[in-house]
């Protein structure tokens, strides 16, 4: 077995999955002196997805990582603002973002499958190429008294199982860990949005980094750069979501959960949305390839952790990305778990600490984006005067749009004070200081 690390005798902490969460797990076991072994289903990581945001709070334990602001400029771009416009092309509400915030992290909009692959070189360079199994898939686990097995299946069906210390669980959103976990759990769920996803060359909006959410909550549209513009054409990489949502009692019907289609099946949905500043139509077309996306996540559990095995990122829980926090949330799960273990050493109680840090709160925050997340400030604008105003004041005024904001970023984690005071999730130097089996 391959192990890293200090102790080839202690078995290695198993990771199910080397996504964002799951490289972000491994290289802080890594740094905390915990061997580990991450287990990848897909043959060859390539640099899958589009845009995604990294609010500061993750910002910072990427830092704490080694990995700061010269590797993530190569990834993507410091964001600037945050804005919501109505229909009416005239601003809702803008607020300034990362650095510019007062933010002591910034926060980034990077290409997402870049991220992965920034994380993936970087777990290779500091663990070993083999701390990262490729073509290995988790399909299963059994606790026993000082371990857990781990069952694995290889793309030629070819069985094995993995003896380890610790299981953790970042296998997505399909996790067949959380399957097994909580066999009764609910399919899927499906809100009834679709989203249809793409990268286009643009000249940036606004501030040159904004992120801008136009439209309503139930018809709208997404765009920000995760680019920096060429300096000679002028153009960065605008990521983009189009959306709509529809009745969905059928259920989705489309089978698979992300779809390549055709600009023309949708783009009929926005055709007058061109406002000067922002030409959608022409954005839309603009993109090489485009996917189709439902909006989905799933009922929170009521715990992630079994004996030795804890779910950690989208296997934990998935949600609607209407906060940009998905992916942010995962980046942080393993820092906190890191941190349980520092306390409690590698053990199903190092595990139980992280369930109770988190499991609860952010289980909560699953069903706040389920309401929309910061976009519920548009069907707040919507209710009240069907999404056309002419001064935003009469409608939503400043202090009750402030208010809304100030409420999800307490419930995100993003609440600027509380995170600049914060010490660090894992101290400088930090490690575990006894590998012995409990
Ligand atoms: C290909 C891909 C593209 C994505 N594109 C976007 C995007 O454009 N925008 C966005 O907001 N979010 C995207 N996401 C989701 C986003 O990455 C996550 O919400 C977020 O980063 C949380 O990360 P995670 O590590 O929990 O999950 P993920 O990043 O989804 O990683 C899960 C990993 O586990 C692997 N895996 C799955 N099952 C098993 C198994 N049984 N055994 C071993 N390995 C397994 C997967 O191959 C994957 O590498 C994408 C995810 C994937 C996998």
């Amino acid at each position: 077995m391959t192990a890293n690390g200090p102790s080839s005798i202690h078995p290695p902490v198993v990771i199910a999955g080397g996504g964002i969460g799951g490289m972000v797990a491994a290289l802080t076991l890594h740094q905390i002196g915990v061997p580990c072994l991450v287990l990848e289903a897909v043959p060859e990581l390539r640099p899958l997805g589009v845009g995604i945001n990294l609010q500061p709070n993750a910002v910072r334990e990427l830092y704490d990582l080694g990995i700061d602001d010269r590797l993530l400029d190569t990834i993507g771009l410091q964001a600037r603002e945050w804005a919501l416009v109505g229909r009416n092309g005239k601003d809702i509400y803008a607020e300034p973002r990362g650095l510019l915030a007062g933010y002591r992290w910034p926060q980034y909009s990077v290409h997402r499958g870049k991220l992965q692959m920034l994380l993936y070189q970087t777990v290779c360079e500091r663990l070993g190429a083999d701390a990262v199994r490729l073509g290995t898939r988790v399909i299963g686990y059994r606790n026993h008294d000082d371990g857990v097995t781990v069952q694995t299946e290889s793309r030629d069906s070819d069985r094995q199982t993995i003896e380890a210390s610790l299981l953790i669980a970042a296998d997505g959103l399909h996790s067949a860990v959380r399957a097994q976990m909580h066999p009764g759990q609910p399919p899927i769920q499906w809100g009834g949005a679709i989203m249809w996803r793409g990268t286009t060359p643009g000249v940036p909006a606004r501030s040159g980094a904004s992120f801008i959410g136009l439209g309503s909550l139930r018809h709208r549209v997404v765009a920000y750069p995760i680019s920096p513009p060429d300096p000679v054409t002028g153009l960065a990489t605008i990521n983009w979501i189009a959306e709509i949502t529809v009745d969905n009692s059928a259920g989705w019907t489309q089978g698979d959960w992300n779809r390549r289609v055709a600009v023309s099946e949708f783009i009929h949905h926005f055709a007058d949305w061109n406002f000067g500043w922002l030409d959608v139509p022409a954005m839309l077309r603009g993109a090489a390839e485009v996917f189709e996306y439902p909006m989905i996540d799933r009922d929170p559990v009521p715990t992630w952790v079994d004996g030795r095995v804890a779910l950690l990122g989208d296997a934990a829980h998935v949600m609607y990305p209407v906060g940009s926090n998905g992916a942010s949330q995962a980046i942080v799960d393993a820092r906190v778990l890191g941190a349980a273990m520092i306390a409690h050493g590698v053990t199903p109680a190092a595990l139980r600490a992280y369930d109770e840090a988190l499991c609860a709160d952010i289980s909560a925050l699953v069903l706040r984006n389920r309401g929309a997340g910061p976009f519920g400030l548009l069907g707040l604008v919507d209710d009240r005067c069907g999404g056309v105003f002419d001064d935003i004041d009469q409608v939503v005024p400043v202090a009750e749009r402030d208010a809304f904001m100030a409420r999800y970023k307490a419930a995100a984690g993003f609440a600027i004070e509380a995170l600049n005071v914060a010490p660090p999730t894992i101290a400088p130097g930090a490690r575990v200081a006894s590998l012995a089996r409990p």
